[in-house]
């Protein structure tokens, strides 16, 4: 049985600058410049989409 769970669309602290909006790029010497993950708010939108299979499992069946 395929479930497909899926979650609400919520706002996190992005990783990538820790939410500071901004990054260091070391190949051009450290200079800060903004973030290309979250293009500079410091925060993204993160949404879930899973698909989840089940079946009944029988006694001394491989997986
Ligand atoms: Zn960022």
């Amino acid at each position: 049985m395929i479930r497909q769970i899926e979650k609400p669309p919520r706002v996190a602290i992005c990783r990538t600058c820790k939410g500071t909006g901004c990054v260091e790029n070391w190949s051009s010497g450290g200079e800060l410049e903004t973030c290309p993950s979250c293009e500079g708010s410091g925060r993204l939108v993160v949404s879930c989409k899973m698909m989840v299979d089940t079946r009944p499992y029988r006694e001394g069946e491989r997986v």
